[in-house]
């Protein structure tokens, strides 16, 4: 009998970057994350918009959904993948 290959999928662990010097503050991606994973931060960039944070949590992380990407109006949001 053929033997069968078992590929193992490692699970993925998701990072995402706010360029600060880009953000305009509109709160788009506050908004849309599903795990309320970005916030306004107290820091203003050198437009003098409050700059969004990104804060990951263990319990409910970052699923890469990608919708805080595609929502932001000004290309301001990275998302990188990594291999746990
Ligand atoms: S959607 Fe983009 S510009 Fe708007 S707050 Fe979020 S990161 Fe900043
Ligand atoms: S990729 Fe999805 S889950 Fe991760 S921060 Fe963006 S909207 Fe939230």
């Amino acid at each position: 009998m053929p033997q069968r290959r078992i590929h193992l999928v490692r699970p993925l662990r998701f990072q995402v970057k706010v360029l600060e010097d880009r953000c305009k503050g509109c709160q788009l991606c506050v908004n849309v994350c599903p795990r309320h994973l970005l916030k306004p931060s107290n820091r203003t960039n050198e437009k003098g918009y409050l700059v969004i944070e990104w804060k990951n949590t263990k319990t409910m992380g970052c699923i890469g959904c990608g919708l805080c990407y595609e929502i932001c109006p000004e290309q301001a949001l990275r998302i990188y993948a990594e291999v746990e």
